[in-house]
């Protein structure tokens, strides 16, 4: 709300109206329920719609996004297929998500989803299903029975997503291969192709490994094309999660770091992080469309559509069946910012991120833990008489010391096993002003909890 802290804890009252609600036998006319949602629901947000919130991944949505989800919650329909306005806007979507990053497409090679991690599932469920048949199984007939493991890659960075879509499609965390970083937190290529070697002579069969375009942590791009190169010699499907990150390709200077991302069988995209969209909206781009069409197409004679066209439904690509109507969201931010806007969006994003980078290292009170490469800054509250121990015990305090005092919002993660502090900018009216504010509210947050 304007004017009002960045974030607020609920106070006890309106915590269990929130949470203890009965169920009501008469109902309330809409009028009484927008004076609770003013008094009750909105003086609470998560805070990504102030310009001082730096918290995960979480930007404020576009005006065009927050303009069209009425309409779409009023026209209503279930976009898993058929013929109407809904499936024709998202293959325009799509088509467009693609080519803002520079991503081959071809129609029906993608679909928007609830986020990345339902992408991910989807794009590891077609990797399998294809690693699988390329050894004459049928993954969907025989499930993993008396296969031999299969096993993928990911970096010590990646993103949980992956840990989770592996579990859930019985890939098994003990054939997960957690490739170590370098100093910069990108995924080690030598250490990736020593633990494919040791794979092959133990005989489980790499297939899959997983490159981030923008880690959560410090915003690093993995070697896209040295790995696009390994998957290919080894016969991996090569997955890039850009959730966060695909779009920072757009970004003058950054171009050279997402060389390779073209390669990806699958990429991983969220509309709802940098772009804006209001959540939620994801997005998996695929390079061929047969992959998720063979992996999940099932048709019920109920669903039967004999005008479903040559791609058929979306719901024959993923896990939904009924599927909200996202494009109309993704559409209209896009068409709103149009690719300059959204040019300039990131760029502005990006350059306050190595603007903190400077303020952190021009400081003598704060130290930088990774090169700003997105819109992400990784770093430290390091005052000079502090200890490490003492240092590592006030860097975990400090996130939600600097939340309660509601003038500005970070979050912290672990970096090299110690505790740090992250913040990610994608907000297009944060300033360099929000920056020195930030920092401040760190040096008095840090008072606070060390008196
Ligand atoms: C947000 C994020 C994910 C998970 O996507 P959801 O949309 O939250 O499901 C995966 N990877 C990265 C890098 C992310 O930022």
């Amino acid at each position: 709300m304007a004017g009002g802290p960045v974030w607020r804890p609920v106070p006890e009252a309106d915590r269990t109206w929130l949470t203890r609600q009965p169920l009501p036998a008469d109902g309330r006319p809409l009028t009484d329920l927008l004076d609770e949602v003013r008094d009750r629901i909105l003086p609470y947000p998560m805070g990504n719609g102030h310009p001082r919130f730096f918290g995960w991944v979480n930007s404020p949505p576009s005006p065009a996004g927050v303009f069209m989800a009425p309409l779409a919650a009023a026209m209503n329909p279930s976009c898993a297929g058929g013929d109407h306005a809904g499936v024709l806007l998202e293959r325009t979507a799509v088509r467009w998500l693609a080519e803002l990053v520079g991503f081959p497409h071809r129609p029906g090679a993608g679909l928007l989803t609830s986020g990345s991690s339902m992408a991910t599932v989807v794009a590891l469920a077609t990797a399998r299903h294809q690693a699988f048949r390329d050894q004459g199984h049928d993954v969907r007939e025989t499930g993993l029975y008396g296969h031999r493991p299969l096993a993928l890659y990911v970096s010590a960075e990646a993103h949980s997503c992956l840990r989770k879509a592996a579990e859930l499609l019985g890939l098994g965390t003990r054939y997960l291969r957690i490739v170590p970083v370098d100093a910069a937190f990108r995924m080690d290529i030598d250490e990736l192709r020593r633990l494919i070697a040791a794979d092959r002579r133990a005989g489980v069969r790499p297939f899959f490994v997983a490159a981030s375009a923008g880690t959560v942590n410090t915003g690093a791009v993995d070697p896209l094309d040295d790995i696009a190169a390994i998957a290919r010699e080894h016969e991996l499907w090569f997955h890039i999660d850009g959730a966060y990150g695909a779009l920072g390709i757009l970004a003058n200077d950054a171009v050279p770091q997402y060389a390779g991302l073209e390669r990806a069988d699958s990429l991983a995209l969220d509309p709802h992080k940098w772009l804006g969209v209001p959540v939620d909206a994801g997005c998996i781009l695929f390079r061929e469309p047969a992959g998720p069409h063979a992996a999940f197409s099932l048709v019920p004679p109920y669903l039967r559509d004999e005008d479903a066209g040559e791609l058929g439904w979306f719901s024959e690509y993923g896990t939904e069946q009924t599927r909200p109507f996202r494009a109309l969201r993704v559409w209209a931010t896009i068409a709103n910012l149009g690719r300059d806007g959204i040019v300039r969006l990131v760029q502005h994003t990006t350059r306050l991120a190595r603007t903190l980078a400077e303020l952190v290292e021009a400081s003598d009170d704060f130290e930088l833990l990774a090169p700003a490469v997105t819109s992400i800054t990784a770093f430290r509250h390091r005052p000079p008489t502090l200890d490490t121990d003492r240092a590592e015990a006030l860097n975990e305090a400090i996130p939600a010391a600097v939340q309660r005092r509601g003038h500005a919002f970070l979050t912290g993660t672990r970096l090299s096993g110690a505790a740090a502090l992250r913040a990610c900018i994608l907000h297009p009216a944060t300033t360099k002003d929000d920056l020195i504010v930030l920092l401040d509210e760190i040096r008095a947050a840090a008072r606070e909890v060390t008196t």
